[in-house]
This record gives structure tokens, C-alpha cells and sequence, in this order.
């Protein structure tokens, strides 16, 4: 028996038509560093991020709604400094065959493009979480930079202290080095 590619439509690229008329739930959970778009957005490639996605029709198209979820490394616009920050976005979206018919999906669905009604997940994924990415990253608030630069401070500190301590050695090998 020849199996097609609809036969399992979990993989990418993903059949929105089929999962959808099957109501499939989904959840993921992705690194980071994969996303090399999302990547060029961050401080540090580290972290995870999750879906959870409900497959269902909404008017005449395949939809899913769910959230995006991550832990990534954004720095902070007003101290400069890496803050791990917690991206979260609702994903509400149904899936067009071709850009024109954008218009026709229920008001309170984003339209995505599915040419072939297949989508790359990852790249979905990755695209909801551009736009899950705060314009402006920053600490909460300005005590969050000071704390911040505070504790850095205070790490570095005791850093410089050892590299100090090293010197009498040095100066006593170069000593020896002469006698
Ligand atoms: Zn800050």
C-alpha cells in the first residue's frame, strides 16, 4: 500500500483541512535556537518555547486557536542589560488558500496563507512569536535596571579582587625570573 502524505498530517507540512475537520488538539514544544529569524531578535538563544493549538472549521476554512508561549532572552532597552523575559500570545487564525480570499474569513480570525492548505509548523510557530516580541524590550520597571546593574556590579567586584590578589605572584615570578 502507497502511503500519501495525508496519511500523517501531524507532520510537516501540517494538512490544516484535514486536522481541522478532525478538531485535532496539538501541543509542541520547540528550542529556541532553532528559530534563526527569531534568533537575530535576542540576546541569548536559550530557552523553549510551547503551543497549544485547537484545530476546528470556522466558516468555510480550517482554523486553530491556542497561545505561543516562551522563555527568551531579550536585552533591556533602558538598562542595556539581558533580561529572561515571558513571551505569551494569543493565536487566533484561519487558513486561506491564496491571499485574496483573506477578506472572507470571520472578523475575529487573522488570516493566514496555507497554499496547498499546508503550513510549515515551525515557521508558523515562529511567526506568531515575531509578533509576540515586545517592540521596546524592557525591564518591568526602572528599579528592575538598577537591580539589575546592582548585582552585576557586585559579581564583578569580587572578580577584580582575585585578579589583584594574582599580582604579588606575578611580580614575585618575575623577580625570580631575574635571580
Ligand atoms: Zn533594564
Amino acid at each position: 500500500m502507497i502511503r500519501g502524505p495525508m496519511a500523517r498530517p501531524l507532520e510537516d507540512p501540517l494538512d490544516v483541512g484535514q486536522l481541522a475537520a478532525q478538531h485535532t488538539r496539538l501541543e509542541r514544544d520547540f528550542p529556541i535556537d532553532g528559530f534563526v529569524r527569531l534568533r537575530e531578535s535576542l540576546a541569548r538563544g536559550d530557552g523553549r518555547a510551547s503551543v497549544r493549538f485547537r484545530f476546528h472549521v470556522a466558516g468555510a476554512y480550517p482554523a486553530l486557536e491556542g497561545a505561543v508561549q516562551a522563555r527568551a532572552w531579550l536585552t533591556c532597552q533602558r538598562c542595556l542589560k539581558e533580561f529572561e523575559a515571558a513571551l505569551e500570545s494569543p493565536v487566533r487564525v484561519a487558513f486561506v488558500g491564496r491571499d485574496a480570499e483573506a477578506s472572507r474569513v470571520p472578523d475575529e480570525y487573522d488570516a493566514v496563507t496555507a497554499p496547498g492548505g499546508r503550513i510549515q509548523l515551525s515557521e508558523f510557530v515562529e511567526d506568531e512569536l515575531l509578533l509576540a516580541l515586545p517592540l521596546v524590550p524592557m525591564h518591568d520597571t526602572p528599579a528592575q535596571c538598577a537591580l539589575t546593574l546592582a548585582a552585576e556590579a557586585e559579581s564583578e567586584a569580587p572578580a577584580a579582587a582575585a585578579r589583584s590578589a594574582t599580582r604579588p605572584f606575578a611580580e614575585l615570578r618575575e623577580l625570580m625570573k631575574r635571580g
